[in-house]
């Protein structure tokens, strides 16, 4: 099947969180738990100011780190989108870690994020925040369509936005959550060439393949090694803010006398 994805056009948003409620109780979330984190971002000078709100969800990423560093198969790619199946989650957690957006969240110990709906979507209906938008901000399609409709948007705002532009049509391969922007992606707080973690090439390129055909001792070996090189990325982070610290106190000590 033709790959899927969804539409957020930050021009349209109004900020309502209608969606973050359809999401919650279509897929019937735990309180506290969401699929969508709605945030206003200002930009500009005063008195030259404008907000859009931005929004924090899966990307449904073509090049996905939390489904390459999945040792269980809980999370996969399907259409296009990143799907979930969390009663295969272990709660290991390697896809928190993986994921370029910090999107995975675990709750009562298995993993939570956007699933796309993609129980909706296999009945032929299309996602609970695409049906309840009242300013049509979000929309699901065939991905080519998507984009197609995005470069019209796009077209439609420059006007009164000369950087609007498409967020997701490259990055990681390309994304699933496609979105408007009326601006630049780093002035909205959204990376403009994501990496997938160091780690999890490494965990792909180096550890990965010489387990493979050994599932239960892979899943150790991998395991382990993904926690070392975890493990070592804080203490090395750890290390890094206390340097930082150091030379702050020495700035602020050189300043006083
Ligand atoms: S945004 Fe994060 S959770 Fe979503 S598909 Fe990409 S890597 Fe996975
Ligand atoms: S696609 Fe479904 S799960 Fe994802 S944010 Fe929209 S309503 Fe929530
Ligand atoms: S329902 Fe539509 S307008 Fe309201 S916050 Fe969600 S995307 Fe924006």
């Amino acid at each position: 099947m033709a790959a899927h994805a969804l539409l957020v056009d930050l021009g349209r948003c109004i900020g309502c969180q209608a969606c973050v409620v359809a999401c919650k109780a279509g897929n019937e979330l735990q309180e506290g738990e969401a699929n969508i984190r709605i945030r206003e971002v200002v930009r500009g000078k005063f008195p030259n100011l404008s907000g859009s709100f931005v929004h924090h969800r899966c990307f449904h990423c073509a090049d996905a780190g939390c489904v390459s560093v999945c040792p269980t198969g809980a999370l996969s790619k399907l259409d296009g989108l990143t799907a979930v199946d969390a009663a295969k989650c272990s709660g290991c957690g390697y896809c928190v870690d993986a994921c370029p957006y910090g999107v995975p969240k675990m709750v009562d110990g298995r993993v939570s994020k956007c699933t796309a709906c993609l129980d909706v979507v296999a009945t032929g209906g299309v996602p609970y925040c695409v049906q309840t938008c009242p300013s049509e901000a979000i929309k699901f399609g065939s991905r080519e369509a998507m984009l197609g409709l995005a470069a019209q948007r796009v077209a439609e705002i420059r006007g009164q936005f000369p950087n609007a532009q498409i967020y997701g049509e490259t990055q990681l391969g390309g994304l699933g959550t496609l979105m408007v922007l009326p601006d630049d992606p780093e002035t909205l707080g959204l990376p403009a060439a994501p990496q997938v973690p160091a780690l999890v090439n490494a965990w792909q390129k180096g550890i990965q393949p010489l387990t493979q055909g050994f599932t239960a001792l892979g899943l150790i070996t991998t395991g382990l090694a993904f926690l070392f090189a975890r493990r070592n990325h804080r203490l090395e982070t750890a290390a890094r803010r206390e340097a930082e610290a150091v030379a702050e106190k020495e700035a602020r000590d050189g300043d006083v006398h």
